[in-house]
C-alpha cells in the first residue's frame, strides 16, 4: 500500500506537551523544511500540506511562518502564522537585525578579551586623566568600540575602577 503525500504527512509527526507537532522525518531545502514525496520526483513542505487540510483551502501564493520556538521543526497549522512573501521578507529582515546587533556585541566582547588587567587598569587612567578615546585605542592597540564597551561598564565589571582601582580611581575624577 501507498501511502498518500498527506497520510505520510500525518504519520511524521508527534505532538509534544506543548501541543506543537514536532517533525520526525526529513528536513529539506534552504529553508529545512519539514517535507515529504508526493510521488518519485516531487517534494511538498509538510507544513503547507497540513495547512491545506486542515483549512480546506488552498495557500496559493501565501507562505507560512512559524510563531512556535520549534520553528519549522512544528508542523502543526494552528503554530503558523499565513502572510505574503513581502511581510515574510521584512519579518526575516528584522531577525537578520536583531542577529547582527547580536554579533556586534559579540565582537565586542571577544575583542575585549585582548584586554589584560594592566591594560584595562591604563585604559581608565587615560581615560580619567581626560585622554579621547582614539589616543586610548592607539596606545592600548584595541578598538575604540573595545573601549567604548568598557567605559560604560557592560563587562569587565571586576576590572572597574570602584573594582580594580579602588579609591585610586575616584581620587583621580576632575573636580
Ligand atoms: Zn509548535
Amino acid at each position: 500500500m501507498t501511502l498518500t503525500a498527506l497520510e505520510k504527512a500525518r504519520a511524521g509527526y508527534v505532538v509534544d506537551e506543548d501541543g506543537c507537532w514536532v517533525w520526525q522525518r526529513g528536513f529539506s531545502g534552504a529553508a529545512k523544511q519539514a517535507m515529504v514525496w508526493v510521488n518519485t520526483t516531487q517534494r511538498v513542505p509538510v507544513a503547507r500540506l497540513l495547512w491545506e487540510a486542515e483549512n480546506g483551502k488552498p495557500l496559493g501564493r501565501m507562505v507560512l511562518i512559524p510563531k512556535c520556538d520549534h520553528g519549522q521543526a512544528c508542523v502543526n497549522p494552528a503554530h503558523k502564522w499565513m502572510t505574503n512573501r513581502a511581510s515574510q521578507q521584512k519579518i526575516a529582515m528584522k531577525k537578520a537585525h536583531q542577529n547582527r546587533s547580536y554579533m556586534q556585541t559579540y565582537m565586542a566582547k571577544k575583542s575585549q578579551m585582548k584586554l589584560d588587567p594592566e591594560k584595562v587598569k591604563r585604559a581608565w587612567d587615560l581615560r580619567l586623566g581626560g585622554s579621547k578615546l582614539k589616543d586610548i585605542a592607539e596606545e592600548l592597540g584595541v578598538c575604540i568600540s573595545t573601549l567604548s564597551v568598557l567605559f560604560s561598564g557592560k563587562t569587565h565589571k571586576h576590572l572597574s575602577p570602584l573594582g580594580f582601582l579602588g579609591s585610586f580611581g575616584l581620587g583621580q575624577k576632575k573636580v
